[in-house]
């Protein structure tokens, strides 16, 4: 259930995508203007199943740009994450480590939930600092 408050996925299309995107019923489902741009009604999202799903539909951004906005607004209301219980014992033992910036901030959106590629993506991370980043935490090349 990708619900912060555990409620089914229409109630949470209503009331916490709504307010937190300021959006509005429409035929098909919900559509909301894009965060970034104010691009009219180029957020839609429906809940046909046990998720919020959500679409695209303006010119600049794309669900890869819109992503990171999104889980700010909607939190842990996004789709396709499991909810991650990050614990002290895993922030100690990160910031016990020695660790490039870069290496930390990959490493704390790990703790989120965010795979390294995404974080690539939210923090745009040039390739070579990337591979390294994964060489200095012990990621796989991926
Ligand atoms: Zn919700
Ligand atoms: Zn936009």
């Amino acid at each position: 259930m990708a619900c912060t408050t555990g409620l089914l996925a229409e109630d949470c299309a209503t009331e916490h995508w709504c307010q937190a995107l300021g959006g509005h019923r429409e035929k098909g489902g919900w559509r909301a203007d894009c965060p970034l741009c104010r691009a009219s009604r180029a957020i839609e999202w429906d809940a046909p199943g046990k998720a919020v799903r959500w679409r695209s539909w303006c010119g600049q951004h794309d669900r890869d740009a819109l992503r990171p906005v999104l889980r700010q607004l909607v939190g842990g209301c996004m789709p396709g994450r499991p909810q991650h219980r990050i614990s002290a014992e895993d922030l100690i033992a990160l910031a016990s480590r020695d660790l490039p910036k870069t290496a930390y901030r990959v490493a704390m959106l790990q703790m989120a939930g965010i795979s390294p590629r995404e974080a690539r993506a939210m923090l745009k991370i040039p390739e070579s600092t990337y591979y390294d980043t994964l060489r200095v935490l012990g990621e796989r090349r991926r």
